[in-house]
């Protein structure tokens, strides 16, 4: 098809106290017995009033997802077996937390119907069948993941996310008041993550109306909040929350750029995680992005956010093709940013003095 048919989440819910919204919007979407499973980010193991808000019924059951590293194709496929053993069909997977929550009920939901290892479908519409019902509720916001066609694992051979017309989810329940416990370096980092998306977005030859009219209003709403406020609030929470919302859709119709494949290169090394290694590399792309680099740094300053250097200053030769090897392969991110002749453009040498910058 040459206009990409975009596949969109079906339910949203948005405001402050929607989530207790959860059990009435679960209800008709129970199958008999089978249980809603609740993957619930480890933050909010011990906080007992929170958990008392998961709505559940029967035999539910809360899953606390570690988060010390993002999304492993191993794990998911290690809890998808865990609940056919236990429940054997389940009536949906509701994931509440940041991107690596959302991601993982993504990715269980898809593999409680599809046969073999998650990481058989690492890449472009692999998946075939449907997955059980998913519900996705953000705690954090930025990475978008509440509306892209994706979710990001790390596999036995890559980092690569299984994209496909069945992994957005059927409902999500935007609630800016469940973030408003998250650390602010972390909420910087993951707010960046919606940042660049915005500038790869724009910036982008892949770029179109569509992408535009989404990604200037989370540029617009990212700005405000993080250059004109002089101290955080609710409403910073509820403007960062639709940012990541737009900044979503604004790649969701276009494509992501420099910062997003050489960071790729980084978590699949050394497990730099997504907000923070984006930050690390787009500290240093002024020659792409000249007025978003320039935007990004301002907002460092002004909230006192320390960005790692030198990350890669022991790497061996070996270790530095790898990440180069990981970071080309992704071919429409570099195309989108560079265009047709990327190839010529990003070649493995110019690469390596990139990442040796890093
Ligand atoms: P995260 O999900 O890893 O969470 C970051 C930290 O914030 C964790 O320590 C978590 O415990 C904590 N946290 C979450 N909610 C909190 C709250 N309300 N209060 C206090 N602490 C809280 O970080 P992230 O940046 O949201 O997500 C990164 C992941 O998202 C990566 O795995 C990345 O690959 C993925 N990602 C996916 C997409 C997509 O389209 N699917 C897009 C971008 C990124
Ligand atoms: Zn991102």
């Amino acid at each position: 098809m040459k206009f990409r048919n975009f596949k969109m989440v079906d339910y949203v819910v948005y405001g402050n106290g929607s989530f207790d919204q959860l059990d009435e919007i679960l209800a008709p979407k129970r199958n008999g017995d089978a249980p809603m499973i609740f993957f619930v980010d480890e933050y909010f193991q011990d906080k007992k009033e929170f958990l008392s808000r998961v709505p559940l019924r029967g035999k539910d059951k809360i899953v606390i997802i570690d988060v010390t590293d993002e999304p492993k194709t191993k794990t998911v496929d290690k809890i998808r077996d865990e609940l056919q053993a236990e429940f054997g069909q389940v009536s949906g997977i509701i994931g509440i937390g940041g991107g690596s929550v959302m991601d993982m009920a993504k990715a269980v939901s898809l593999m409680m119907t599809n046969p073999g290892s998650s990481a058989d479908y690492q890449g472009w519409d692999l998946v075939k069948v449907a997955g059980v019902y998913k519900v996705g509720i953000p705690t954090i916001s930025g990475t978008g993941a509440e509306v892209s066609r994706t979710c990001v694992l790390t596999g036995p051979t890559r980092k690569l996310g299984m994209n496909s017309d069945f992994t957005p989810f059927d409902q999500i329940v935007l609630d800016p008041s469940l973030t408003s416990t998250v650390e602010p370096n972390q909420r910087f980092y993951t707010a960046m993550d919606c940042f660049i998306h915005c500038v790869e977005s724009l910036e982008g030859t892949y770029l179109n109306a569509f992408s535009k009219s989404y990604g200037e209003k989370a540029q617009e709403l990212c700005e405000e909040i993080f250059l004109q406020k002089d101290q955080w609030d609710d409403d910073a929470d509820e403007k960062l929350m639709m940012a990541s919302y737009a900044g979503g859709m604004s790649i969701a119709y276009s494509q992501v750029g420099v910062a997003h494949a050489v960071s790729y290169g980084l978590a699949y090394l050394l497990g730099t995680k997504h907000g923070i290694g984006n930050c690390i590399v787009f500290d240093k792309l002024e020659e792409f992005y000249p007025e978003g680099v320039e935007k990004f740094k301002q907002m460092v300053k002004k909230h006192n956010i320390t960005i790692p250097q030198g990350i890669c200053k022991n790497l061996t030769d070996e270790q530095f093709d790898i990440m180069i090897n990981v970071s080309l392969g992704m071919a429409p991110l570099w195309e989108n940013a560079l265009g047709k002749d990327w190839k010529t453009i990003m070649t493995p040498e110019r690469l390596r003095k990139l990442y040796e910058r890093l």
